[in-house]
């Protein structure tokens, strides 16, 4: 299907918490860091909600259980139940029961997330080669995970039983630096078989799909801090995102998106939820306005004016976006976003 490439962010006059009826919002770098929730996460929440809005996490961490994850949440003030929580263990459980016999065992490289949601389809998690798998399944198994396991993922996918993972994230980031992830473990059995699995998380349909199915949502926002994830993920399921900066992303990276990296709406926090969105409008001249800002594309990425950083960053992604078209922008984006603390 081919869609039109978006060149700026949208503006909404209504907050977006009145305007879509779902949240399907990431956790690591959207509602917390770490163990701590994010500044102006709690309150945000609590008012989008009371004001009618859906809240469901989704996460492509299989190693913690919806119990596990909503038990955080409400402990951060959040209020969650388990079923608000969808994982990309529940996404990769779905796709493996759709393709092997009722009850089959399936071997997990991986940790309790995944075992819990494997039963939840009616599957047998296994432990070994030997075992008799109809399928192994591979999810981030927590730095304790031993090395043997991966060797059991190999003596069965030589044998031919189907290989599936949860999701191919590379990295975890943590308090003490970046840590490998799934998508890691994943490449270290690619290495070792030439075999390819089918992945499941997030930007993929699998995920998008599962998270459709649990929630009913008819009107869903993704709200996310990643863009080869989150945003991808939206733009896959032609869903509208909003990403927010209190995660991985940059001002830098934001302007160079390419297409389906490019969010629907931009905000600094969540918070974001609440506001209405500012409109970006064409000045007539190849700049773009958005609040007190004019952002302009030469031989580098121009803004004049002042007013809210956000609306200046808007600004400075329609001029680039446009800029790139169908590519990414790779004009110097750098004192434009220093005019916006950015
Ligand atoms: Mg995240």
């Amino acid at each position: 299907m081919s869609r039109s490439v978006r060149t700026r962010p949208e503006g909404s006059g209504r907050g977006l918490s009145e305007a879509y009826d779902t949240a399907l919002l990431d956790l690591d770098g959207v509602v917390y860091a770490g163990g701590n929730a994010i500044a102006h996460a709690v309150e945000s929440l609590a008012t989008a909600r009371a004001g009618g809005m859906r809240l469901a996490y989704v996460t492509n961490n299989a190693l913690r259980t919806p119990d596990a994850v909503a038990a955080h949440l409400t402990e951060l003030g959040i209020p969650t139940g388990a079923t608000d929580v969808i994982t990309s263990a529940q996404a990769v459980a779905r796709l493996i029961a759709e393709q092997v016999p009722q009850g089959a065992r399936v071997l997990v490289i991986g940790g309790e997330g995944l075992r819990v949601a494997l039963r939840e389809r009616g599957l047998e998690p296994v432990e070994s080669a030997e075992d008799g798998p109809a399928a192994v399944v591979q999810g981030y198994g927590g730095p304790e995970l031993p090395w043997g396991r991966f060797a059991e993922a190999c003596y069965a996918i030589a044998r031919g039983v189907p290989w599936y993972a949860s999701n191919t994230d590379l990295t975890i980031p943590g308090a003490r630096g970046i840590a490998p992830g799934n998508g890691a473990a994943v490449e270290v059995v690619r290495i070792a078989t030439g075999a390819e699995p089918q992945v499941a998380g997030k930007p993929l349909p699998p995920m998008h799909r599962e998270t459709i199915l649990r929630t009913g949502a008819r009107r869903p926002l993704v709200v996310g801090d990643r863009l080869d994830t989150d945003i991808e993920g939206a733009f896959n399921g032609e869903v509208d995102s909003l990403l927010v900066l209190t995660g991985v992303t940059d001002g830098a990276q934001l302007l160079a998106a390419p297409p389906q990296h490019r969010p629907t709406y931009v905000d600094a926090d969540l918070r974001g939820l609440l506001a209405g969105q500012a409109e970006v409008t064409g000045d007539g001249d190849g700049g773009f306005r958005c609040g007190g800002w004019t952002a302009t594309a030469g031989e580098r990425l121009e803004l004049e004016g002042d007013g809210e950083a956000m609306d200046g960053l808007r600004a400075l992604c329609a001029a680039a976006w446009t800029a790139a078209g169908e590519g990414t922008c790779e004009l110097d984006p750098g004192k434009a976003l220093a005019r916006l603390g950015l």
